[in-house]
């Protein structure tokens, strides 16, 4: 009988920001923009003691998802282009109340997404390996808050009617774009925001690839998700902070539980990732 091979065992996820990346790399990508709930604002405001409104103002975004021809849903998001919760030593500055996205990547795309983790291809940290069952245990039961959360959300912040934008063309999306321009600019006349900039950067952007686009007579989803959320974001930007102050402390009572789910939950798998 011939020798046996030896089993290769796959390797597990580990992050480690030092040795597979440049430190916090997926803190610091537009591609990783994480969307944030509802819950996740009732964190960050707990943890820093500023208002849920003011935290949007300042470092809130819009997060777009491709919903379906010429529809985007519109969700609350995160600036990230670096995160501004990232220190200087590539640090998170609200770990213990760290986004829920930033706690679940890269997990949840094992468990839920497979595909999603092709976007992340140049990642070392995601090369050739897989979840642990402990890891994977964990995604399963962030996701089974993600629900919770997102159903008490649905209900007490959107009224129970999800946001979606409607961009059946290139003219309705400079429309949009002229409007978010306008706005952002009469707030910020001097550009000394760095949002204003970055507005004003991806409308310059959007106007290049406008133009190769009339030429190949083509577009994709793409380009309308990676082009909104700076837009949406100064369409909505009042109306969302209205929201935030309209919110009661009873309609958030719902969150103390499970934020308390959420902190035990963390506590229980060690990972290295910006701590
Ligand atoms: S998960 Fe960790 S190792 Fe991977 S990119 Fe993020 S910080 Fe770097
Ligand atoms: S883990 Fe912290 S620093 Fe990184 S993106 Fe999330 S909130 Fe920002």
């Amino acid at each position: 009988m011939g020798r046996q091979l030896p089993v290769i065992q796959p390797q597990t996820f580990r992050c480690d920001p030092h040795e597979l990346c440049e430190g916090a790399a997926c803190c610091r990508t537009p591609e990783t923009d994480p969307a944030l709930s509802l819950a996740d604002y009732f964190r960050l405001s707990r943890h820093t003691g500023l208002p849920m409104s003011r935290i949007w103002h300042d470092n809130g975004n819009a997060h777009i998802y491709f919903a379906e021809q010429n529809r985007f849903l519109f969700t609350l998001g995160l600036l990230h282009e670096p995160c501004p919760y990232l220190t200087g030593d590539l640090k998170c500055g609200v770990y213990e109340m760290r986004p829920r996205a930033c706690a679940e990547f890269p997990y949840l795309m094992f468990n839920r997404r497979p595909e999603a983790l092709e976007d992340y291809s140049s990642y070392r940290c995601l090369q050739n390996v897989s979840l642990s069952t402990e890891q994977a245990a964990y995604a399963e039961k962030l996701y089974e808050l993600l629900v919770q959360e997102g159903q008490t959300e649905m209900q007490i912040f959107w009224g129970n009617m999800p946001a979606y934008f409607h961009v059946p063309h290139l003219g309705v999306f400079f429309e949009m774009a002229a409007k978010a321009f306008d706005i952002t600019i009469g707030k910020d006349p001097n550009m000394t925001k760095s949002r204003t900039r970055q507005l004003v950067s991806n409308l310059r952007d959007m106007d290049n690839y406008a133009k190769d686009w009339i030429h190949e007579k083509r577009i994709d989803a793409n380009f309308y998700k990676s082009a909104l959320n700076h837009v949406v974001f100064s369409l909505v930007e009042d109306e969302i902070a209205q929201r935030f102050e309209g919110l009661k402390d009873t309609d958030l009572k719902p969150f103390e539980e499970t934020t308390r789910r959420l902190i035990e939950l963390n506590a229980s798998l060690e990972r290295t990732k910006c701590k």
